[in-house]
């Protein structure tokens, strides 16, 4: 379960995140969507614990997140259960290490031998559509939508029950994208896992969200089902959103 209270962020004198507050039950999926600079990178940034609000509180799982500077092994913990899926793959794999590396570092930094964790990580390459041989391949070697796929083995293969995916498939092309979508609906389902979908694209959003929540200007101006959101938006800016998407 993940529970935000007037969430607040500021950055200096920039006020980011103001008054933010959803619940989530586990297994549920939370779409984020909101203009450039609405602040959704920001929230996510704050539920995986490297950004600390100035105001409120973030409970995940019965763990308040302000208690992570309090113990490396507690701040170790919170990470492995609370995981991202970055929109640029390349910033969660290493190009020097081959993907069975860069997942068994995943599962054990200190003791990252791909041997012991070999079975684990062929399950997870297999699960995200990926050959066997793409254990011993580097970064480099795969398209970008393999990519992509190597970076959602790499959360999921620590079993979180928060997952957070910020713009995952904006940087891929729309048959890709869909796949990829089909894909996560899946996983997060046999899973039970907690779900927030960042997107600019509504369409995007409707397909793998069971709440919406529409951000502008660092607050969330609107939230609900995926039904009454889409059907029946009360806020402006909800509205001037699903007009200008076609
Ligand atoms: P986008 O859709 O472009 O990804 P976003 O909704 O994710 O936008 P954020 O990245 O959360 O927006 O940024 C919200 C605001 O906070 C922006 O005005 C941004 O410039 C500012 N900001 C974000 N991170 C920092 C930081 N580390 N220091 C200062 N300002 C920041
Ligand atoms: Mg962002």
């Amino acid at each position: 379960m993940v529970e935000v209270n007037s969430l607040g962020v500021s950055f200096g004198s920039t006020r980011v995140l103001h008054d933010v507050s959803l619940r989530l039950e586990a297994g549920q999926t939370i779409g984020v969507v909101g203009e450039s600079g609405s602040g959704k990178s920001t929230l996510a940034k704050v539920l995986v614990g490297i950004v600390a609000p100035d105001a409120g509180s973030v409970v995940v799982d019965a763990f308040d997140v302000r208690t992570l500077g309090h113990s490396q092994r507690a701040a170790f913990r919170y990470r492995r259960r609370v995981q991202m899926i970055p929109q640029d793959p390349f910033s969660s794999l290493s190009p020097r290490r081959t993907v069975g590396q860069t997942l068994a570092e995943a599962l054990d930094p200190v003791w990252a031998n791909v041997r012991r964790f070999e079975d684990r990580i062929a399950f997870w390459l297999e699960r995200v559509g990926l050959p066997a041989d793409a254990m011993n391949r580097y970064p480099h070697e795969f398209s970008g939508g393999q990519r992509q796929r190597v970076a959602i083995a790499r959360s999921l293969i620590l079993e979180p029950s928060v997952v957070i995916a910020d713009e995952i498939t904006s940087a891929l092309d729309v048959s890709v994208q869909v796949q990829i979508l089909e894909m996560i609906a899946e996983i997060k389902d046999e899973l039970n896992v907690t779900m927030m979908f960042i997107s600019h694209n509504l369409a995007v959003v409707q397909s793998v969200s069971d709440m919406v929540a529409v951000m502008y200007q660092g607050e969330i101006v609107e939230i609900g089902s995926v039904e009454q959101i889409y059907s029946d938006p009360q806020h402006w800016y909800t509205k001037r959103l699903l007009d200008a998407d076609p």
